[in-house]
């Protein structure tokens, strides 16, 4: 095991959007940056085609991410593959350790650690995301014009994401475990029962995924029409993401209700030099996109550099406690 210590100024953990645009301002700020992440590029490299970001009418998620990552490196930001096992403060700074053993102090932190989404648990899930598996309908709905799909999940992100897709889908199947929808949106629920081609499958499961690389149909643990099998095009698995929180509470960070970073419109956190970006934040409420994600990394490395600025001494002491701004 080795046993590096680096000192920087801002350390950036995370590999998906809000870390990489994150990287290329404190890079453009001069800051000593670092990107430490485990899995390159995020959700959004994963993701499939991405039709709403700006100035880029079609393009796949992981062809994005490689140009955020181009540009974060045009700068000579170091990328480190890697996950932050632990971090703590010491009495001079933020120190980040690696699952290789490797350690590094920053002045700064930035989390961009973004969510897990809750998953099915079956098999073909993680291998057939993006070829008919969704976890984003807001992303991924006008894809499916004129096609048949299953939204699985009983709550408002179910409800809101079956009545999307209901406007480009010819039918759409809502399969839900439980007797009745939990907590969705008054509108909501009423802009679905007006929509005409939504079939809603109470106390039912998806048992199993089936295809040939790629979607074609899901299994039920109740019989449709005289089948339990029901052919689709795709399956949006509406059924939440969790922040990831783990180094959050290892700071002392405070979070929501939801288990987000609780943030102020600098991406600031209540521990004075952490600031948070990305999916794993309360900032922009329920969109969670790699639009928002970019900007609040933008916007976090700029409070960075602030902070920073303050203390231009590397791993400076941060003496003046914990306060949301
Ligand atoms: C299937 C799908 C399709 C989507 N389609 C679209 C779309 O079309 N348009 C759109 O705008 N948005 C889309 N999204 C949403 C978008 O992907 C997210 O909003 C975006 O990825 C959030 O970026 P982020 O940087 O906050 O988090 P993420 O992309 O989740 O990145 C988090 C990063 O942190 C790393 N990490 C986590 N823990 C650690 C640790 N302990 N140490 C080091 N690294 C760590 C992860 O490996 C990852 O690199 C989609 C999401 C999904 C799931």
């Amino acid at each position: 095991m080795t046993s590096t210590i680096e000192q920087h100024d801002v350390l950036i953990i995370g590999q998906g959007a809000a870390a990489f645009a994150a990287a290329l301002y404190a890079a453009r700020y001069q800051m000593r940056t670092i990107v430490i992440g485990e899995m390159f590029g995020g959700e959004t490299a994963t993701g499939g085609l991405i039709e709403n970001y700006p100035g880029y009418p079609e393009i796949d998620g992981y062809d994005l991410m490689l140009k955020f990552r181009e540009q974060a490196e045009k700068y000579e930001v170091p990328i480190v593959d890697g996950k932050v096992e632990s971090i703590d403060r010491t009495a001079h700074c933020f120190e980040a350790r690696t699952d290789s053993g490797e350690t590094y102090q920053g002045t700064t932190v930035i989390l961009a650690v973004g969510r897990e989404r809750r998953k099915l648990g079956l098999q073909h899930e993680d291998e057939w995301t993006g070829k008919g598996v969704s976890f984003c309908s807001t992303c991924d709905a006008p894809l499916h014009r004129g096609n048949v799909v299953a939204v699985v999940g009983g709550g408002d992100a179910a409800v809101k994401g079956a009545v999307l897709l209901s406007k480009y889908a010819e039918r759409v199947y809502i399969v839900y475990r439980g007797v009745a929808f939990t907590r969705p949106e008054a509108a909501n629920l009423r802009l679905l029962e007006q929509s005409g081609n939504v079939e809603r499958l109470f106390n039912t499961n998806v048992i199993e995924l089936k295809g040939n690389d790629g979607l074609s149909a899901i299994v039920l643990d109740q019989e449709v029409n005289g089948s339990t099998e029901l052919a689709v095009n795709g399956i949006f698995i509406e059924i939440g993401a969790d922040p990831r929180t783990e180094l959050a509470h290892q700071l002392g960070i405070l979070l929501n209700d939801r288990d987000e970073i609780i943030v102020d419109k600098h991406m600031g956190t209540n521990v004075h030099g952490v600031f948070a970006a990305g999916d794993v934040t309360d900032a922009g409420g329920d969109l969670k996109q790699t639009l928002t994600a970019a900007a609040q990394g933008a916007l976090a490395a700029t409070a960075a550099y602030a902070d920073v600025s303050e203390h231009p001494e590397a791993c400076a002491v941060h003496a003046r406690g914990f306060s949301l701004v």
